[in-house]
């Protein structure tokens, strides 16, 4: 039999040489139109950033291996122009020899590939503008930047070689833009995994410009008459800001190269793609197709589509060499490398994102029901040193059947997705994703692997023990007045929070439950959702409608930061703005300061591994052991540590000296104080006195004094001043538990305690009460006004650091005990008020 094959990379050399592995009576010629064969086009943008920099390591197979070892007959620059069924022959032009000649076959199979997609705009093809497929291309980008020494670069396009370009050409030295049309870069991932991707490009000093495509490639006014001269060109784009470029690289997409088919007649489908059946086979039974070229069937859809991708292609290759061979593949029925999920990997600086099956979007697309789960797990144990962490989302069917999975992260983001990928491959459920029984030792995973434990959140929500609900309707559920519930630490709140939610730490809600109501359903968040799963047990259990937020209070700051990185983006392009480079991946503006002198103590704690707020806590401990001037040096792979530390410092008077970044690992260092002096005046952890602090006294326990006290208190703190409230009298009633606390009294204290409000739920207005009546109408206005309630006004004080005393001798006179008063009030006596008055400009008496 004799076999032509066209095109020789992926799909054709693999082809190539399985059916010389199978048979040696078949006569194969393989024709390439290039003048390579067997190249490696995956390492392509790694040969232009220099870290691949021989030639010669681009080329997997050469031809004369495929014509020695495999004695396939290779002709390289010889493209086949035409088919001609009939006859059953090809017309080849051989550029190197100069002729067109006939070849005959008894199979033909096309492995052709696919074209990079060039719009047709303005200026499109001036110099400096470049497509990267081939060899030859990437040899032509090389030279123009060797000889015309570009320095700014603008990516077309956020898909992978997009993105790989990015990276390289930045690594390259240049000076990166990178314009997509849609509101993120590689789409194959939903919104809200791909944002700590856009920080990342954003923290490598590449300058993105989201949300905007490119209409028009012009030469700078004034440029172009000297021919060997570098061309500037104004890129205008559709938002009619305008890119300057001294190279740009369009990565729109591809199309597939299926014009030799459609000239023979052959069928093509979706996207002009060559139609096969599962056996390869074109609507022609003697010419087959593989590749990029084709249309494959989606494993999640059943529908015909077009997916460009590697693994797919080589495997085709092999598959179809067996049936040109044998006319079937010896295995199950069913199975054929022509159905494809799409699994794919991308590394963007120390960052990779990998997804298999469909995402939301396209399940959204497509009709298909779907349920979905967000975890933040660690790549491995989080004892263990270097442990990283990375988000992963999961989409299934409502009986549970794996759609589609995605992780962005550092370490093992591929092996989660590679697994499962195969679960999925086998049509297996997230209930299979609980039983996977992993390897496990402790610097390689956990013994609850994070393909389990996303498999275990999928199961609670199918079966009903958990309720999610997602970062994207918080916004909503806000304005429709819900009730959001934080379980994290005040030390996590403080950090931030989504606005009006209450706060009861996770450990307090036992003893707190009392203060929620079963009214309406409860939407309970915590940091990444785990202590929110606890959470919404323990009140499903006690009869309230609870529902966990999917990801936590991380997703949803994910989302919201973006919001105010796209403005970023978008007001530095109107300036047209120097692109910022933060060092080796650096993570904020901490990381332009220089340096610290070295100082005469430094110690280094490893938070690796931990969630926040532990790095935090460590942060805060770790502090109290040194002395103003010293250096703490800490490690943290918690990806909210770079902006938590940032708010930290600001708010305890320490200076963030540098916060770096490196394969998801932050190495931060940190000087007690900002200078000797002022780090003296503050207690370690505390916010500094600067001597415009605020006290206040408060003695009356209405409710509308407390609500003004307290209203003040938080606008202070907000502005980063120190605030103390001394509560004497019956000031003391609002620091009171609202639940009765047993403690031993005398009949004198019992009465009083039980003739005074207990606790800020209770007190009444100084004016217009009305037997309680003014006091609730006026906490259901400050509900409706979306203003915080008193309960929430004291927790949101005290963690933003507000001291609260309660003086000692009126709680004598009064007979209230300690036990009595709310968790986080300090017993004081009048001189410790003092003290804080002495450092204040402000001091009210309420
Ligand atoms: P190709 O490998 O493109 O081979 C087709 C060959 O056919 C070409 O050499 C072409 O010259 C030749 N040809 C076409 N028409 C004719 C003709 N008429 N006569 C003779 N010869 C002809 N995929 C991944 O999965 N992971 C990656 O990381 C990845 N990175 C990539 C990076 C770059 C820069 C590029 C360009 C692609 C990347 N891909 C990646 C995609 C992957 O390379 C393709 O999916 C795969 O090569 C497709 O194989 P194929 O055989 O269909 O086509």
């Amino acid at each position: 039999m004799k076999v032509i094959i066209v095109g020789g990379v992926a799909g054709g050399a693999s082809a190539a040489t399985r059916m010389r592995r199978l048979s040696e009576d078949t006569e194969t010629i393989l024709f390439e139109k290039g003048e390579y064969i067997s190249y490696a086009n995956c390492g392509l943008p790694y040969y232009l950033g220099g870290v691949i920099s021989d030639r010669e390591r681009l080329i997997v197979t050469k031809a004369d291996l495929l014509r020695d070892r495999f004695a396939v007959d290779v002709r390289v620059k010889s493209e086949v122009i035409a088919i001609n069924r009939s006859m059953k022959t090809v017309t080849v032009q051989d550029a190197a020899g100069g002729r067109t000649y006939e070849e005959s076959y008894d199979k033909l199979l096309l492995s052709p590939g696919a074209n990079p997609r060039v719009y047709d705009l303005p200026g499109v093809h001036s110099k400096g503008i470049f497509t990267l497929r081939t060899l030859t291309d990437t040899y032509a980008i090389d030279d123009f930047i060797n000889q015309k020494s570009p320095k700014k670069a603008v990516i077309v396009g956020g898909g992978f070689i997009g993105i790989e370009m990015a990276e390289n050409l930045k690594e390259r030295g240049l000076d990166v833009t990178l314009v997509e049309f849609m509101d993120q870069v590689l789409t194959f991932l939903d919104k809200e995994m791909v944002i700590p991707i856009h920080q990342n490009l954003r923290d490598n000093g590449i300058r993105l410009c989201l949300g905007a495509g490119v209409k028009s490639f012009l030469p700078m006014p004034g440029t172009g008459a000297d021919e060997n001269a570098l061309t500037p060109m104004d890129l205008t784009l559709t938002n009619n800001l305008h890119v300057t470029a001294d190279l740009v690289l369009l990565c729109t997409g591809v199309v597939p190269d299926a014009a030799l088919a459609v000239n023979a007649g052959l069928t093509t489908g979706a996207g002009g793609c060559i139609l096969v059946d599962d056996l390869f086979r074109s609507s022609d039974p003697d010419i087959f197709a593989v590749g990029d070229a084709i249309c494959v069937t989606s494993m999640i859809s059943g529908k015909d589509v077009m997916i460009p991708l590697a693994g797919p292609a080589n495997k085709q290759g092999r598959e179809a060499a067996e049936i040109i061979l044998f006319g079937e593949v010896k295995r199950p029925a069913g199975k054929s490398a022509r159905k494809v999920q799409g699994s794919s990997v991308v590394k963007i600086f120390d960052q990779i994102a990998a997804s298999t099956g469909f995402s939301e979007k396209q399940l959204q697309k497509e009709g298909i029901a779907f349920q979905k789960t967000i975890i933040h797990p660690s790549s491995h144990a989080n004892y263990y040193p270097n442990a990283t962490n990375m988000s992963m989302k999961l989409l299934f069917s409502p009986d549970g059947k794996i759609l589609g999975a995605q992780a962005v992260g550092y370490d093992g983001v591929d092996k989660r997705i590679d697994v499962i990928a195969a679960v999925l491959r086998m049509g297996g459920t997230v209930y299979d994703l609980e039983e996977l029984e992993l390897c496990y030792a402790p610097p390689v995973s956990s013994a609850k692997d994070p393909v389990n434990m996303i498999g275990f959140t999928a199961a609670n929500i199918l079966k009903g023990d958990v309720k999610a609900f997602y970062p994207e309707q918080v916004n909503d559920l806000i304005a429709a007045g819900a009730v959001l519930l934080d379980v994290s630490t005040p030390d996590e709140r403080a950090m931030g929070g989504i606005p009006g939610s209450l706060t009861i730490p996770l450990d307090d809600l036992r003893e707190r439950v009392s203060e929620l109501s079963k009214d309406k359903p409860l939407y309970v968040f915590c940091r990444v959702g785990q202590r929110g799963y606890i959470a919404a047990r323990y009140l499903t259990l006690h009869g309230f409608d609870v529902y966990n937020l999917s990801g936590g209070y991380r997703s949803y700051n994910l989302l919201r930061q973006e919001e105010k990185a796209m403005k970023n983006d978008l007001e530095k392009m109107q300036q047209d703005l120097p692109v910022m480079e933060t060092a080796s991946g650096a993570a904020g503006a901490a990381t332009a300061a220089a340096p610290a002198a070295p100082a005469a103590k430094a110690i280094s704690v490893d938070a690796c591994g931990l969630a926040c707020p532990g790095p935090i806590m460590k942060v805060a401990a770790g502090i109290k052991d040194l002395a103003s001037g010293e250096i703490l040096h800490i490690t943290a792979t918690d990806p909210a540590f770079a902006s938590d530390i940032n708010v930290w410092c600001e708010r305890t008077g320490n200076t963030l000296l540098s916060v770096q970044r490196e394969k998801g690992i932050f190495t931060v260092d940190i000087r007690k104080g900002d200078a000797p002096a002022a780090a003296a005046a503050g207690a370690p952890g505390q916010i500094v006195s600067s001597g415009n602090d605020k006290t206040m006294v408060v003695f009356s326990g209405d409710l509308d004094k407390a609500i003004a006290a307290f209203i003040i208190a938080n606008g202070a703190a907000a502005m980063g001043r120190k605030v103390t409230i001394f509560f004497t009298f019956w000031g003391l009633n609002i620091l009171r538990k609202s639940t009765h606390v047993r403690v031993k009294k005398n009949l004198i204290e019992k009465m009083f305690g039980f003739m005074m409000p207990r606790g800020a739920k209770k007190l009444g207005l100084s004016r217009m009460n009305m037997g309680g009546m003014g006091a609730m109408m006026i906490r259901g206005i400050m509900k409706n006004k979306n203003v915080q309630s008193l309960e929430d006004l004291i927790k949101a004080a005290m963690d933003s650091g507000v001291r609260v005393l309660a003086c000692q001798m009126s709680m004598d006179l009064m007979g209230i005990k300690e036990e009595e008063l709310l968790e986080g009030v300090e017993l004081a006596g009048v001189a410790t008020f003092l003290g804080s008055a002495e450092t204040s400009d402000t001091n009210l008496f309420i």
